[in-house]
């Protein structure tokens, strides 16, 4: 269904970002993706997109931290491709800390990836969507944009000010045929998540099992993660047709975290 569209989706050689950019890439979009580390993996993700799908793959390597790394990367798809049809502002990083040692600097940082960076490609995009008149943006949130966890003041301020972000953008760009939607997931199935649960077993003396049961999952009624193919099959359905009348929401898929 996205055959002949653009996406550039932030964050992507790993993690969401990556599940997102899977499955915009199985239902036929070209795409950007972005994001940091070994250039041998990020090169062998980039083949394995585009030959797994026959669409063009290129990788942009922006530092999404500096306001310039967003709007370079955007300028940077419009003119390789002509044209960006779909932002998925996904990158973003976490820090847990009390708020009386939270460093100053890490509250910077998250503030800049997790909510600027979003605006600064959204800003770019928004001119090319709204002239030709169909646009796709979704940020991913959290389930942390909607309820709070002590000791992630910057994260929660972040991922709730990207909620108001989406609603003031989805409103700019309901009469252009723009939308633009949160995706707020719960705890996900991701590397970075698995890799913690190791560690935190051994530090508390407790299993694999109890430490997903009564630490990550704690506050998931499902008892279970969402897994990044579920983020991404709700991607390319906000990019369908089905999706045009949604915006301006913060989608949870939270396994029932934040019906409580
Ligand atoms: P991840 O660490 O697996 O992926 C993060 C991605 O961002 C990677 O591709 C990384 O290279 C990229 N990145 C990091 N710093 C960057 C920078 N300065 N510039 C450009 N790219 C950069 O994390 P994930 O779990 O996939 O998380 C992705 C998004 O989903 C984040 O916004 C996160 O807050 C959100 N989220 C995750 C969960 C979860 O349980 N995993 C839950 C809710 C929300």
């Amino acid at each position: 269904p996205l055959a002949g569209r653009v996406a550039i989706v932030t964050g992507s050689t790993s993690g969401i970002g990556l599940g997102i950019a899977r499955a915009l890439a199985a239902a036929g979009a070209d795409l950007v993706i972005n994001g940091i580390g070994d250039a041998g993996a990020i090169e062998a993700v980039r083949s394995e997109l585009e030959q797994a799908n026959g669409v063009r793959v290129l990788f942009d390597g922006a530092n999404l931290m500096q306001p310039e790394g967003a709007v370079e990367m955007v300028d940077k798809a419009l003119l390789r491709f002509g044209r960006v049809d779909i932002l998925v502002n996904n990158a973003g990083i976490q820090h847990v800390s009390p708020i009386e040692d939270f460093p100053a600097e890490k509250w910077d940082a998250i503030i800049a990836l997790n909510l600027s960076a979003a605006f600064h490609a959204i800003r770019t995009a928004f001119g090319p969507m709204k002239e030709a008149g169909w646009g796709r943006i979704i940020n991913v949130a959290s389930a942390h944009g909607l309820v709070a966890s002590p000791f992630k003041s910057a994260y929660v301020a972040a991922k709730h000010g990207i909620v108001g972000l989406t609603k003031t953008v989805a409103l700019e760009g309901a009469r252009f045929g723009v939308t633009c939607n949160a995706i707020c997931p719960g705890y996900v199935w991701t590397p970075l998540v698995e890799n913690q649960i190791g560690d935190t077993a051994a530090a508390r003396g407790i299993s694999r099992e109890e430490v997903v049961e009564n630490v990550l999952l704690a506050a998931q009624p499902s008892k279970k993660f969402a897994t990044v193919d579920e983020l991404g099959a709700l991607a390319v359905f906000l990019c369908s047709d089905g999706g045009q009348s949604i915006t301006g929401t913060a989608l949870p898929v939270d396994g029932g975290w934040t019906a409580q």
